[in-house]
């Protein structure tokens, strides 16, 4: 699965589109277009030893716990976003506090890279918005099993911010 499967016509003038290594090429216009992944940003806010998951109301992955986040804009700095997005998903005012890591996360016919933060509270009183229903506070012994995870890489990424908590 990759993001330029099935594109045959250039979505800039309607010519044919030759497939490259990693893109395709219009015949035409020139036009190019590279499959690159899709920039996210996330964070797992903690508060009291515990983090923050969202359990989501859309799909992909509707009913599963999700880390707060979101794609970032096209102008937009990644910590801009996962503020915007945090604030639209929590109604949380947030600010990173360490980089935890890049994670490679399928989502739909992409590929999302996702810059994940941990993060602290600025202001604002919790409430599930925007892809979010319910809010919920985890410890490190009591996160949700692997398949109540909206996506695979949540494992891992919970399981470094355990061993953070365990081996300080
Ligand atoms: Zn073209």
């Amino acid at each position: 699965m990759g993001i330029l499967d099935g594109w045959k016509f250039c979505p800039r003038c309607a010519g044919r589109l030759l497939p490259g290594e990693g893109r395709v090429t219009c015949e035409a216009c020139g036009f190019v277009r590279y499959a690159n992944p899709v920039p996210g940003a996330q964070a797992l806010l903690e508060e009291n030893g515990r983090v923050l998951l969202g359990r989501r109301g859309i799909e992909p992955s509707a009913g599963l716990w999700d880390i707060p986040g979101g794609f970032i804009h096209e102008t937009e700095h990644p910590v801009d976003a996962l503020r915007r997005e945090f604030r639209e998903e929590t109604g949380l005012d947030v600010e990173p506090v360490d980089f935890l890591g890049s994670w490679m996360q399928a989502y739909d016919e992409a590929t999302v890279l996702c810059l994940t933060w941990t993060a602290r509270r600025l202001g604002g009183a919790a409430r599930a918005e925007d892809d979010l229903v319910e809010l919920g506070w985890f410890g490190p012994d009591e996160l949700p099993p692997a398949d109540e995870l909206a996506f695979d890489t949540f494992v891992d990424i919970l399981s470094v911010w355990r061993a953070r908590k365990e081996h300080p």
